[in-house]
């Protein structure tokens, strides 16, 4: 087993071994290289992955990414993006001291290059276990005087590397407002990195932490924040914008409902009375008109799934009070009572007049009296009907003249 090391191991290794730290390969690669890429100053940008308290579906999600995908950016096959060096506990290839070593050259400055943090999962109050002789969450470990070794918590390793990233960026519900462990009653002081690192916080390009929310989070939605900050940096893109939270603001302004499939359906006054139903879900726990989340439009992979594309409700996963304040789940919003009835009324009216349209619109100009389909009997819309639509139609074509007429709008016969 390797020693657990105090200071450099970079120095004791083969940087030509596919096993040494994958930071001390690219610097190597870099001193060699003689020339640039045209597009901006960076060739490469290191990405140190942290994990506090979290249950690895964000990196799952990322890895399922498809635009860009997480390939494309480690690949570094986007125009004018530098290409990413992941350094992940999970997906990275090399394991123990080299792969933490990654982090200390980061630490010491001898990456050669930039590098963002990403930090998946909630923040622990470390101290709280320390009392106890524990910790909650830990990457490496590094030697006491007293010769014994102790593990290093994530959240040291926040402290250690957000002051120098380019970005620091949290990802998923707990990583950004503390999620499901900083729920109430929990333990262990778990917390979201803007709270740990604090309001003052400015990584080294002079932003505040970048929240990409949701539990899990969109692997779309933080790839392609990832590639955004990346351009800015290299001087090829604006700064992306964030609202005031530091959510990418053209990902998270607007509400499930409002690009929901469902939402004619909650136009219409039409709601599920139980899941499994194809209309709106709200009177059975959802709350997609007030959550902010773009997964009913981009799907949760590959634009595939998501939630109530899939039958699920919105449990308000993307928001700082998730989880306390969506509880108790599968229960209607007490603000729901007043829009669903209103929409009941006004659904139930505008549905009746928009069937009507559709019945003479799912007829041809040919089929006013007969409709000769061999499917069924399509019944001839009644005297009451037909006198409705006469006026709808009228007013359809006011000012302007119907197909087929001979009359134009001067009301002069053009045969
Ligand atoms: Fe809105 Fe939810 Fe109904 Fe969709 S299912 S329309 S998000 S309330």
């Amino acid at each position: 087993m390797a020693e657990i090391a105090n200071g450099n191991v970079a120095s004791n290794m083969d940087p030509d071994s596919w096993a040494a730290p994958a930071a001390l390969r690219e610097a190597r690669l870099q001193e060699a290289k003689s020339e640039k890429l045209n597009l901006g100053p960076y060739d490469v940008v290191h990405a140190f992955w942290l994990a506090g308290m979290s249950c690895d579906g964000c990196s799952i999600c990322v890895v399922g990414a498809t635009s860009p995908s997480a390939e494309m950016l480690m690949a570094g096959t986007i125009p004018g993006v530098p290409r990413v060096v992941l350094h992940h506990p999970v997906l990275s290839v090399e394991a123990g001291d080299a792969f933490v070593e990654n982090y200390r050259m980061a630490e010491r400055g001898e990456l050669g290059a930039p590098y963002v943090v990403i930090f998946e999962g909630s923040v622990a109050d470390e101290r709280l276990a320390e009392k106890h002789g524990g910790y909650w969450s830990a990457l490496g470990a590094e030697k006491l005087p007293n010769g014994q070794s102790k593990p290093i918590p994530t959240a040291s390793w926040l402290s250690r590397l957000a002051p120098n990233a380019a970005a620091t960026i949290a990802i998923g519900t707990c990583a950004t407002w503390g999620g499901v462990p900083a729920a109430a009653g929990n333990p262990t002081g778990a917390m979201g990195v803007m709270d740990f690192l604090g309001q003052n916080y400015r990584s080294d390009l002079g932003l505040p932490v970048v929240n990409i929310p949701g539990c899990s989070p969109v692997g779309d939605n933080f790839t392609e924040t990832v590639a955004a900050v990346l351009l800015f940096l290299q001087g090829l893109g604006p700064l992306p914008e964030f609202d005031e939270l530091g959510r990418p603001a053209w990902l998270f302004q607007e509400t499930v409902h409002q690009r929901c499939g469902r939402a004619g359906f909650y136009e219409e006054g039409l709601f599920a009375e139980s899941y499994g139903d194809k209309e709106c879900l709200v009177e059975v726990g959802c709350w997609g008109p007030v959550v902010q989340c773009n997964i009913t439009q981009r799907g949760a992979i590959n634009g595939m799934g998501g939630c109530m594309n899939t039958g699920g409700i919105c449990i308000g996963c993307t928001m700082p009070g998730f989880p306390d304040r969506f509880a108790p789940f599968y229960k209607m919003p007490p603000g729901s009572l007043v829009s669903t009835n209103l929409s009941r009324v006004t659904g139930t009216f505008i549905r009746t007049l928009r069937r009507l349209t559709q019945q003479f619109q799912n007829r041809t100009t040919r089929w006013d009296d007969h409709v000769p389909s061999g499917w069924g009997n399509v019944d001839k819309p009644s005297f009451a009907k037909r006198l409705v639509h006469e006026v709808y139609e009228k007013y359809q074509f006011l000012g302007t003249s119907k197909p087929g007429s001979h009359v134009d709008k001067t009301g002069e016969d053009n045969r």
